[in-house]
């Protein structure tokens, strides 16, 4: 099963999915592969791997990705060998990615994997705060960039199964464990 969490960046996609990493057993993150720069606390295998664009257009070309997409000037995928792997294990595998790549997801894998979708939504001013106070230096047109996608993002809530507003962290960590536990009961009945 593929759990997605969407949202604008500084949605706090990245806090919830370590922390169900550590509340469920099954649980494992999915690391894609990225163009962009390793942040402060970022580690090479953990949340991405990081390549250089030439080794991504690559990886494009020899068709090593479901879907991948160009997004704030930095390419983001996700590899099918490391996805199939983990898939074949029975893990359930939280991914964090944005809108376009959920959309492309879902076509591609509908009639091959259990994907369950979900939305975290943040008010504006939240979320700039948010940015302001994050750790790796946002410039004000990173902070201004990131603010301006969140419109089209909300435009793609249609695609979500479970829309959360992220305004407590416990509380949405804990309607999430419970959604992948209905979720993966739902699955193993109807099996
Ligand atoms: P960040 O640079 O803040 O880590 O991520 C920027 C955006 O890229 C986030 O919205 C994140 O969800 C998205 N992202 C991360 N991995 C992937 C991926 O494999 N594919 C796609 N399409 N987006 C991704």
């Amino acid at each position: 099963m593929l759990v997605i969490l969407s949202g604008v960046s500084g949605a706090g996609k990245d806090t919830i999915k370590k922390e169900l990493i550590k509340r469920m057993q099954d649980v494992e993150s999915l690391p894609s592969y990225t163009s962009r720069k390793p942040r402060e606390d970022e580690e090479e295998g953990v949340q991405y791997h990081f390549i250089s664009k030439e080794k991504f257009e690559e990886k494009i070309k020899n068709n090593e990705f479901y879907e991948y997409d160009l997004h704030h000037n930095n390419y983001y995928g996700t590899s099918k060998k490391l996805m199939n792997e983990k898939i074949h294990n029975g893990k359930i595998i939280v991914k964090d990615i944005e809108v376009n790549g959920t959309e492309n997801l879902l076509e591609i894998l509908k009639n091959e994997t259990k994907v369950v979708t979900i939305f975290l939504k943040v008010e504006k001013e939240e979320l700039r705060k948010r940015l302001e106070k994050r750790g790796d230096h946002l410039s004000p047109e990173d902070i201004e960039l990131r603010l301006g996608r969140l419109k089209y993002e909300e435009s793609k809530i249609c695609n979500y199964d479970y829309v959360i507003k992220n305004d407590d962290f416990e509380k949405t960590v804990y309607i999430i464990e419970t959604i992948i536990k209905s979720e993966k009961k739902l699955l193993e009945k109807n099996r």
